[in-house]
């Protein structure tokens, strides 16, 4: 007979899957000194937050994410030793340049000043200056509230109120009220759009002045080595406090884990149903029902190129950036930010003739800034469009029409490409359900109460969610592992 759990002397938990949040997890378990086993099913740790070859010997692509300023700004990252695991931020010259095509780019600067003088007029300037000053000078206690526990009374009620006041509003409505000129909308636009909400939708501006705020303060860096560096530095950290992995080791069912006093699942609600698909069916249908009726998002398109030099970039301004928005103006942003939530078969998009769609691509060229991820004089770049969820029309024509579009003479210079459609996404890594980045769509409903109103509890007893299908949600910054643990290791 096994030995009950409760006259052991020291509780277990077992956590599933080693993404930035299942990693985090484990952490914050090992730290409140239970013995934590951490099960994942690739043969690497990361998650989305890994790095390989994938197209040439000597260039290593980030897979999933590429550019951090979420992990940088991240209250439980920051709490951690990772440099000591070699974790190094890159800072680039530029968090963000925004092309257009008169041959300038509008730049995301460090500087608000510096940022205020390139968006073409001095009423946007000030527009500028008044919404993202006060969340520049109260960011860490901003990145408290929108990064902590959803309930919970605010340490800083003015500047919560503040920001919600325009960060619930549609980011198109407030790209418009806000200012006059093509500049500094179609910078708000491209912005928005990583919110992957259409820009009329309500809250789809929030993360556009987060990531705003964060360029401004915490910076968009990438991780020297890749995204890899991150999922490494994470899992020194959990073994160094006792942890243990096992890699290559996909769980089909929670039953055949050994018995813990926690279970923390790194998993999105479809995975969950499947992973305890006969105890939710037989006790727990109504909880089960609600798991079905999460929706997920769009999906993403991306492709990863070996270049033989930088990208030959009209406004030579975007080689200051990593991260590059290729999109144009804010109306353009607004129609394409619109098609992926269109049916998959009838969306129009074909990648290819007179009414081939022009996606709004979120491009990164890290090698510029970190010689370690392309052979020398070489380079890599990183680039991706939303599409409808799970949809298989090719659009890597189109992604690179784009780039085209802003750096002519860009198809000269690539090497090898690796195209990887919604399908192939998921294929790499299970929690990508239908290509979906976010864990699940970030409708207004979902931004808060993600998955389920009982969010990382479920209706199991001692099993939580913890993955960003939990809040907060989407980005690497580990917050939905570390919150589910805390919770967890109340037992
Ligand atoms: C193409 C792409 C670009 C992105 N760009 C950025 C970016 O630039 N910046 C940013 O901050 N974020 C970005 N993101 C989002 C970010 O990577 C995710 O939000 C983050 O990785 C979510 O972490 P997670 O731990 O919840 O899940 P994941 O990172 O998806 O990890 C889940 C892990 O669980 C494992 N797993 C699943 N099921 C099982 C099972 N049954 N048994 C064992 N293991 C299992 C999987 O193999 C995987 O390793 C991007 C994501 C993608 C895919």
């Amino acid at each position: 007979m096994p030995e009950p759990i409760t006259t052991r002397d020291r509780r277990r938990a077992a956590v599933i899957g080693a993404g930035p949040n299942g990693l985090s997890a484990a952490i914050t378990l090992a730290q409140a000194g239970i013995s934590t086993n951490l099960f994942e099913a690739s043969a690497t740790v990361g998650g989305a937050a890994r790095t390989g070859e994938l197209t040439l010997p000597g260039f290593h692509h980030d897979l999933g994410s590429s550019v951090f300023p979420m992990a940088a700004a991240s209250p439980f990252f920051n709490s951690l030793p990772l440099g000591r695991y070699g974790l190094r931020w890159i800072q680039p010259p530029v968090p963000l340049a925004h092309p257009l095509d008169d041959g300038t780019a509008v730049l995301l600067e460090h500087d608000l000043a510096a940022t205020c003088a390139n968006l073409g007029s001095t009423s946007d300037a000030a527009s500028y200056r008044s919404l993202l000053q006060p969340l520049i000078e109260d960011w860490p206690a901003l990145c408290r509230e929108i990064l902590g526990p959803v309930l919970h009374l605010p340490h800083s009620p003015l500047l919560l109120a503040r920001f919600g006041l325009y960060g619930m509003l549609p980011a198109a409505t407030l790209a418009r009220s806000a200012f006059k000129g093509a500049r500094a909308r179609a910078l708000l636009a491209g912005l928005a759009a990583h919110s992957v909400m259409r820009l009329t939708t309500p809250f789809s501006s929030a993360i556009g002045l987060v990531l705003a705020a964060a360029g401004h303060t915490t910076g968009w860096p990438i991780a020297e080595g890749g995204a890899q560096s991150i999922a490494a530095a994470l899992a020194a950290h959990f073994e160094s406090l006792g942890g243990t992995i096992q890699l290559n080791h996909r769980v089909a069912t929670l039953s055949e884990l050994e018995p813990a006093d926690a279970i923390l699942c790194d998993v999105t609600p479809r995975q969950l149903r499947q992973l305890a698909a006969v105890d939710l069916q037989q006790h727990h249908r109504g909880y089960d029902r609600q798991l079905a009726r999460y929706r997920y998002g769009p999906g993403v398109y991306k492709i990863d190129w070996a270049l033989s030099d930088p990208i030959p970039w009209t406004a030579p301004d975007c080689g200051r950036a990593a991260t590059v928005h290729l999109g144009g103006s804010l109306e353009e942003i607004i129609a394409a930010e619109a098609e992926p939530w269109k049916s998959a078969r009838g969306s129009g998009r074909n990648g290819k003739g007179s009414d081939a769609p022009k996606p709004f691509v979120l491009l990164v060229q890290p090698s510029l800034f970190d010689p370690s991820r392309a052979p020398a004089g070489r380079h890599t770049a990183w680039a991706y469009c939303h599409v409808p969820n799970g949809s298989d029309v090719p659009l890597a024509a189109a992604i690179e029409a784009q780039v085209e579009r802003f750096a002519p003479g860009f198809g000269d210079c690539i090497l090898a490409r690796s195209v990887m459609p919604p399908s192939d996404l998921e294929e790499w890594n299970p929690n990508l359900i239908g290509g979906d980045i976010s864990g699940g769509a970030m409708t207004p409903r979902q931004l808060l109460l993600r998955p389920t109103p009982s969010l990382y509890r479920t209706a199991l007893p001692k099993v939580f969610l913890c993955s960003s299908s939990t809040p907060p949600g989407g980005a690497v910054h580990g917050m939905c592992g570390h919150l589910a643990a805390l919770l967890a290791s109340k037992f």
